[in-house]
Parts: C-alpha cells; structure tokens; sequence
C-alpha cells in the first residue's frame, strides 16, 4: 500500500482516486469543492483541509486540474506541493495543460529534487470511472518506470512520449487531429445532405474508402450508422465542445510559441470558438455539424 495524495477531485480526478483507492492505496485528497471531498470520503479516502497537508506524508502526489495556471499555483506556491513534499516524492500531473507550464513545473520539480511526470489522459470520465483511461507520459525513463504502476491501475494504456512535457505535446497533438477531422466528416455529412446521398450510403461507403477515420467510424456526427455514438442521444457528451476547444487552444498557442504553421488547426478552433460562444460548449463536439448546416 502506498500513500497517494491526490489534488483535484472532479470529474476525472474523482473516480481516478477511487480506482486507487479500489486498488488498496491510502488516497489523501484536496479539491476547492466540498461536494467533491466528501465524495472521496465515501469511497474510503481521506479528506483533507490543505494542499500541504494532505502532501506532507504522500509517497506519490497526483494532480488532476483544469488548466496550466491551476497547475503552476498548485505546484509552486509556498503553501502547495514542491514546499510541503518529502524527498523523493513521486509527482505525477494528469491535467491537460499548454506544454510551457508543464516544463515549468517540471523543471522545478527536478531542482527540488523530485521525479515528476506530465501525464494527460484521453478516455474521458467513462475510462476514468471504468480504469481504462489512455496516459501520454512525458518525463525521464525513471520518472516514468516509476510512475507506470499507478498510471495501470487507472489506465488500460500507458505510453511513454518522451522528456517532460511531451505527454503535453501528444496530446494536443492528437486532440488538433481529432478536432480537424471531426470537422471534415461533418462537412462531407452536410455536402452529402445537399447532392441527396443518403448518410448510410456515405459512411459505408467512405468506412471502407479512403476518407475513413476514427471520427465517422468510431464516432459518427449523425444519428443511424453507429448506434455508439452520441449523436444518437441527442449530442450528450461524450467529450463536451467546450473541452474540445480548450485542446484546440492549447495547440494553437504551441503552434505561434514554436513557429509552427497549421492553418486547419487554427481554423478548426475558430469554428470550435465560434460554435461554443453560440451557448453550445456542453454539447458533444459532434454536434458542430448542426452549425455547418446553419441550424444553430
Ligand atoms: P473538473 O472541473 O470536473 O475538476 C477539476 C477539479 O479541480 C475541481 O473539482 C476543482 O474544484 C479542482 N480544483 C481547482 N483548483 C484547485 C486547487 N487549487 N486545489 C485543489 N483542487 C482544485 O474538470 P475535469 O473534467 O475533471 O478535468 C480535469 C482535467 O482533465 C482538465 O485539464 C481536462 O482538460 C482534463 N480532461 C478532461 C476530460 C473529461 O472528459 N472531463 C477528458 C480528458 C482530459
């Protein structure tokens, strides 16, 4: 049994605590939110009322927060967790955050004398809640032979994307894919409408055609071809627009930071942007193809 604290108890953190905490570890949890510690409580954990004291005896901190800004403050403030660890603590963050402040916080981790990972999820709160949640894990290979234990118990896949904030990378990486073509399916959905191409006609056809991708065959943005996904239930999430935005941001502002050009992706998040200020952000990210037939 080890002794895991974990910060950052809400949708995802919650129930990765809990698989912990199933797994036989003493799981130590700080969330801002009442609602959220008592949940922890339930499940067998225990509450705490700081950040520096529910670190203090943790063999292995996990954080789980919004953005890098949370991560920074959390990490690297007097009261939070690099001033209040014990030596060769085991840092692990799992919040989706830019690459700059995970190196940041990396990088301080190291001069304090810690090994720490960047370890961003995909799998949303159904691989959270189910263990099952892909890792992207960036940092040295003792950090991340380290860390690869608890990453299992909460994740069906682990996989090692390099130096500190490459796990960052990978996945706005990926996320930037996702987004661009998610819109693409929605657009060949909506052209296919006009010339009078049944949607079944399109998706068995182009499933097994070159424009296949994970977006039409494993998460198709129209009712009927896949009975999975979420355009089935009225676009609940699923993995809300509003997240999907926020990933698109995230590799927009690596992209000026590394000079890098990627003029989808930057378009892919204006329309993202564009879709989420018309009030649609908790919606599937799907269901963009509702503003591409201008019914939103
Ligand atoms: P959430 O808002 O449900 O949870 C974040 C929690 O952090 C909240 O409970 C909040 O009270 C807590 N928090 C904020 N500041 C804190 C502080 N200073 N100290 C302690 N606790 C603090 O968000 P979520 O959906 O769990 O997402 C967490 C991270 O996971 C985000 O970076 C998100 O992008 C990423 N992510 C989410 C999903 C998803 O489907 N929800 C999927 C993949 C990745």
């Amino acid at each position: 049994m080890t002794a895991v604290a974990f910060l950052g108890l809400g949708n995802m953190g919650g129930p990765m605590a809990n698989n912990l905490i199933a797994a036989g570890h003493e799981v130590t949890g700080f969330d801002l939110s009442e609602e959220a510690l008592a949940r922890l409580e339930v499940a067998g954990g225990i509450r705490e009322g700081d950040i520096a004291t529910a670190v203090r005896a943790a063999d292995v901190v996990v954080t789980m927060l919004p953005a890098g800004g949370h991560v920074r403050d959390v990490y690297m403030k007097a009261e939070g967790v690099l001033a209040n660890v014990k030596p060769g603590t085991l840092l692990i963050d799992s919040s989706t955050i830019d690459v700059d402040s995970a190196r940041a916080v990396a990088s301080a981790a190291s001069e304090a004398g810690m090994l720490m990972v960047d370890a961003p999820v995909s799998g949303g709160t159904v691989g959270a809640a189910a263990g099952t949640l892909t890792f992207m894990v960036g940092g040295s290979e003792e950090a991340f032979a380290a860390a690869k234990p608890y990453l299992d118990i909460m994740g069906k896949t682990v996989v090692h994307a390099g130096g500190a904030g490459n796990g960052q990378a990978a996945k706005i990486c990926n996320n930037m894919m996702l987004g661009i073509q998610m819109i693409s399916v929605c657009e060949a959905f909506v052209l296919a409408e006009k010339l009078g191409l049944d949607h079944q006609k399109l998706y068995d056809i182009s499933s097994t055609a070159s424009g296949q991708c994970w977006s039409l065959t494993s998460y198709c943005p129209v009712p009927g071809p896949l009975p999975t996904s979420p355009a089935n239930r009225g676009y609940q999430p699923g993995f809300a627009a509003a997240m999907m935005l926020k990933d698109l941001k995230l590799s927009q502002q690596a992209a000026r930071a590394e000079g890098a050009k990627t003029p989808l992706g930057a378009q892919a998040s204006a329309l993202y942007q564009q879709y989420c200020e018309k009030g649609n952000g908790d919606f599937d990210f799907s269901a963009i193809i509702e503003m591409l037939r201008n019914e939103v």
